[in-house]
């Protein structure tokens, strides 16, 4: 037995599958995983969820990725790295010179570490010289990133998960939290039940947490700007607002309050369907509370009015002081792992890392200075944008890894499309992905447990992940095959491990700047912003908002409406998103038998009612068709949705399901995620078997 044990090793890890950050001990026996044991997580005590504790089959699964693959005619050959390094380094030397670095793109990837992300951006900057440079973020809470910026000033949770248990009101809009946040729901459904917690839950579909709710409210799809400005609206109009709070701490309420003048109560009543009693309700509701805390989630942002939307619910907080104190604030749950460190690293086209704007001289200076090299200086393409560029013949070269561009970006018809049209395509990831059929070269990844770094959950927090198992194959981590093609380029990157990346990007992003390996030993943890002593901030805005005047600013956002709003040829609403088993596209989570035998495959939720219309019962096939493509599943009658509203789970393994071959392409207007949610489709019912 003392053999037995002596050869079982225990790692400390940081979960992969959302952005609560739950942080366990994996118990492995040469790659053999035993147990996942949390003890200690700050952010999870001793709580996972069933991915986190059952999702990890797919370390060991015989499709990873274990050599480099180069295209060859319509199929691909195993490559060395030499092979397919060198060909790499010719082919974007090659777009450069003869077109000029915005001909690449670079896409990180927010379930990757946060020195990884780094690397790939300062690959793009210093190395290729182009800004275009984004991650998935962009497919999710850029909008409530750009709400809070304009509003507050950090576009992070402005508290902790604990601050969720200790309002004395949480709201919230848009989220499935039970499903895609277990553990922090698990903290919420606790606080309710224990201490009494006041829930409010805003959403088209009745899920657990809107089961449990106090107050469920459905408004019309895309109207939440509505009914939260309005109960803004009806809070100042009866002098229910924290006037103390707002005479020292905000500007611009004038200015806000001639903005929402329109949104009386039977004027959001009209334009959301829920009854102005029930909107007095709400607001009564936010005044009484000790404490408010909204979170929120894809079904505000993921609408072409979802940075508007994430705008107005700051305001709110702001109008009623539920800023800089504790159990209050502003929650976006972050979807990925690490959507926070991606975007805090500056895996995006307009700032370097640490939200640095490429625009400002001073930035790019001290930048340069570290680096060696000027910077570009003019934003560059997103991801939608790239997508439309790579149409336009303008974009010619994309390096992407760790993302399911092909399946996750919306209306993917015309992203394969686009895929098609380039010069040159290198996709990175631990498995030969949808997107991988496109490449031109596949690099084989390492997964988390293969490798060390940090990742920044939904509450700011960073997290040190530790190497459990040996890269398998010829695998490598993420920020070993950048630093190879960085250095293949003419660079001459020197990183051994990735803590000596933390330590350049301490040196060079403020909100990081007290990080280091050591503060993060065991399952110690760091919420930014760090201070170069070490001391971090769990709770944003004690000391007033990173403004100049130190004073937050109520923003006049406008209500945007849907586009695909169901009519006579596209009569339903098609709504979408996440299931607890699965994780996204499914490429890690299908391939662990523990979760795919429970839950097999996708399919569409109707509504009782419209089941009796259409004449459905469960397992019937239907095709559902958009403006933009269409889908084959099967039909779960359930009251879960309501009237001829449908809901589709995102998890899928066939490429052909996918929710986004009915998504189309319009955009949130400031940030341009993609507005999934807002889909019209008409459903015919196939013929029985
Ligand atoms: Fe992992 Fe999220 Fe589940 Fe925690 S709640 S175990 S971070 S998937």
């Amino acid at each position: 037995a003392a053999m037995r044990a002596q050869s079982i090793q225990r790692t400390k890890t940081v979960c992969t599958y959302c952005g609560v950050g739950c942080s366990f001990e994996v118990w492995t026996k040469e790659r053999h995983i035993l147990k996942i044991e949390p003890t200690h997580g700050p952010a999870n005590g001793v709580s996972t969820c069933i991915k986190g504790k059952f999702s990890w089959d797919h370390i060991n699964s015989q499709e990873r990725l274990t050599t480099p693959l180069i295209r060859d005619g319509n199929g691909f050959r195993e490559a060395s790295w030499e092979e397919a390094l060198s060909l790499i380094a010719r082919k974007f030397t090659e777009v450069r010179a003869e077109h000029g670095p915005d001909a690449l793109a670079f896409i990180a990837s927010s379930k990757c570490t946060n020195e990884e992300a780094f690397l790939m951006q300062k690959l793009a900057r210093a190395v290729i010289g182009t800004n275009n440079m984004d991650n998935c973020s962009r497919y999710c809470q850029s909008p409530a990133t750009m709400g809070l910026w304009r509003t507050v000033g950090y576009g992070g949770d402005s508290g902790s998960i604990h601050d969720l248990e200790q309002a004395g009101l949480v709201i919230g809009i848009g989220t499935n939290t039970a499903e895609s946040h277990p553990v922090l729901a698990t903290r919420v459904k606790r606080a309710h039940k224990l201490r009494g917690q006041r829930l409010i839950v805003a959403d088209l579909r009745e899920h657990e947490m809107a089961q449990r709710a106090d107050l469920f409210i459905r408004p019309h799809p895309g109207t939440d700007f509505v009914w939260l400005s309005a109960v803004t609206k009806y809070i100042l109009d009866h002098n229910l607002q924290d006037q103390a709070f707002l005479d020292q701490w905000v500007n611009g309420l004038d200015e806000y309050r001639a903005s929402i003048a329109e949104y009386t109560l039977a004027r959001a009543e009209e334009l959301t369907g829920i009854a102005q009693d029930t909107l007095q309700q709400v607001a009564q509701e936010i005044v009484r509370a000790d404490g408010v805390c909204v979170m929120w989630a894809m079904g505000v942002t993921q609408q072409c009015g979802g940075s508007e939307t994430s705008t107005a619910i700051s305001n709110l907080l702001l109008v009623t002081g539920n800023y800089m104190r504790p159990g209050a604030g502003s929650y976006p749950l972050r979807g990925h792992n690490n959507v926070q460190g991606a975007s805090d690293m500056g895996a995006m086209p307009n700032f370097v890392a640490g939200y640095q704007k490429v625009d400002d001289p001073e930035v790019r200076a001290r930048f340069a200075a570290a680096w060696g090299t000027d910077l570009p200086a003019s934003k560059g393409l997103d991801n939608h944008e790239m997508v439309h560029a790579i149409h336009d013949g303008t974009l010619r070269v994309m390096y992407l890894k760790g993302e399911e561009m092909g399946i996750v970006d919306s209306n993917v018809n015309y992203v394969e499309e686009a895929f098609e049209k380039l010069d040159f395509f290198v996709v990175q990831d631990i498995f030969f992905s949808r997107t991988a059929q496109f490449a031109d070269v596949v690099l084989p990844a390492s997964p988390s447990l293969e490798k060390d770094g940090t990742f920044t959950n939904t509450e700011r927090r960073i997290q040190r992940l530790h190497r459990a198992l040996e890269p398998l194959g010829q695998s490598k981590p993420d920020w070993e095959i950048i630093q190879l093609i960085a250095n293949r380029l003419g660079a001459n990157w020197q990183y051994t491990h990735p803590g000596e990346i933390m330590r350049e990007i301490a040196s060079l992003v403020p909100l990081y700047s007290g990080v280091t390996y050591e503060r993060l030993e065991g399952f110690r943890s760091l919420q930014w912003p760090v201070l170069p002593d070490g001391s971090d901030t769990p709770l944003l805005f004690t000391d007033g908002f990173p403004f100049p005047d130190r004073k937050a600013r109520l923003y006049p956002a406008q209500f945007i409406p849907p586009v695909e709003v169901p009519e006579a040829e596209f009569d339903l609403h098609f709504n979408n998103g996440r299931m607890l088993e699965h994780f996204h596209e499914g490429n890690m989570t299908f391939r662990s038998p523990g979760v795919t035998s429970k839950v097999p495959g996708t399919f569409v939720e109707v509504s009782p009612d419209l089941a009796r219309e259409r004449g459905l019962e469960d397992g019937r096939y239907v095709r559902l068709v958009s403006r933009h493509g269409a889908v084959k599943l099967k039909v779960l009658v359930t009251s879960r949705v309501q009237g001829k509203q449908l809901y589709m789970p995102m998890n899928t393994q066939d490429a052909q399901q996918a929710v986004n071959r009915l998504t189309g392409s319009h955009t949130d207007h400031s940030t341009h995620t993609p507005a999934y949610k807002d889909t019209a489709v008409r459903m015919e019912v196939l013929p029985e078997l």
